[in-house]
């Protein structure tokens, strides 16, 4: 009987979808080894966010109120504290910019053995395993915690978002706790690029541009006009977040972003191997690219050979009409 605990991951009080990811990891513990999942919210806005948890089967919701924003610092004691005094063996999250960032200090203070970036969970002679992709997602290896407590963070593509369930788990505050570290961290602000597009990791269509786009103004005015027609997210190669045509918080990739939509549509991209780390989940895939022989042609489900400059407009002019 395993119990997992899911630290949610919230937005201005609002549950992002990550954390629905995390919550099918969990189910994907619990129905492995018997057991159950509780969801812990912490920080500002927890409290309005709990009603909205209540609804993924949870055992039961904690609830730890903290003002201001997020801080690891401040969240990683409170959810190491709960982990110790509720008896929890496994912590899951979404291998996010969050889950990423707060796991690790949270294992550092259980001294737990972590398992990041898990595509599938199994069970092998009684024990967890975790599947993880390794050396840009060359090689799937198969890993085991020996640790008592065991912190997890799972890749969103792969842990489909939990469906709500139709009875509501009960909420229960829990105290917030604090350390020497964390007090020597305050949050003064964040600054968030607003736009009115999907965010690239849950976007259900991502068109992405590489080097071939050649300007910051060759991506605004002839792939953003695709990009828009689809109601789609914006990504780019390396290359192109290197060379400043567009910022690198759109990079798709090993070192980027991992995504994993219905549709990935990759204009003047070549499909290095660092890219396709990060995209090669993606249910539909298609590549613009003048080179027939081009890695991306590798992954690609539809292939135009085509030199993007010419046929990316009409590709737009299309899907708008498909689309009115
Ligand atoms: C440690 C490490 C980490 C990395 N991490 C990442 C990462 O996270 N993400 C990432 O993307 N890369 C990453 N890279 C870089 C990666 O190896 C490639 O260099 C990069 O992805 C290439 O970007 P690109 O495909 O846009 O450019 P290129 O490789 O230059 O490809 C451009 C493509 O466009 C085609 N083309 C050119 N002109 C046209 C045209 N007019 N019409 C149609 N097609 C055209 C060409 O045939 C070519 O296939 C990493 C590299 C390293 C070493």
């Amino acid at each position: 009987m395993t119990k997992v605990l899911v630290p949610a991951e919230l937005l201005d009080g609002n549950v992002r979808s990550h954390t629905l990811s995390a919550i099918s990891a969990a189910r994907s513990i619990t129905e492995q080894t018997g057991g159950s999942y509780d969801v812990l919210a912490v920080g500002e806005g927890a409290s309005s966010a709990a009603p909205a948890l209540a609804a993924y089967g949870a055992e039961k919701v904690l609830v730890a109120e903290l003002a201001g924003g997020y801080c690891a610092e401040a969240y990683a004691p409170t959810v190491a504290e709960v982990t110790r005094t509720g008896g929890y063996a496994v912590l899951v999250a979404c291998a996010s910019t969050y889950g990423k960032d707060l796991m690790p200090r949270v294992a550092a203070r259980l001294g737990a053995g972590i398992a990041s970036d898990v595509v599938a969970i199994g069970i092998e002679d009684g024990r967890l395993t975790y599947r993880r992709p390794m050396y840009a997602g060359n090689v799937l290896a198969t890993l085991r915690l020996r640790s008592g407590v065991q912190v997890v963070t799972v890749r969103q593509s792969e842990f489909a978002p939990a469906q709500a369930t139709a009875s509501a788990s009960p909420v229960q505050q829990t105290p917030i706790q604090t350390d020497a570290a964390a007090e020597r961290v305050e949050f003064i602000g964040i600054e968030s690029v607003k736009s009115a597009r999907p965010e690239l990791t849950e976007a259900r269509v991502v068109v992405s541009g590489g080097r071939a786009l050649k300007s910051a103004d060759n991506f605004t005015s002839v792939l953003e006009p695709l990009v828009d027609a689809f109601g789609a997210a914006m990504g780019a190669s390396r290359a192109a977040c290197d060379a400043g045509y567009v910022p690198g918080d759109l990079q798709v990739g090993q070192t980027g972003k991992v995504v994993a939509p219905d549709l990935y549509v990759a204009v003047g991209i070549s499909g290095a191997i660092q890219h396709l780390a990060g995209m090669s989940g993606s249910k539909v895939i298609v590549a613009i690219n003048k080179d027939r022989e081009a890695p991306i042609a590798q992954v690609a489900d539809y292939f135009l050979c085509a030199d993007l400059f010419d046929v990316v407009g009409e590709l737009t002019e299309a899907v708008k009409a498909l689309k009115s």
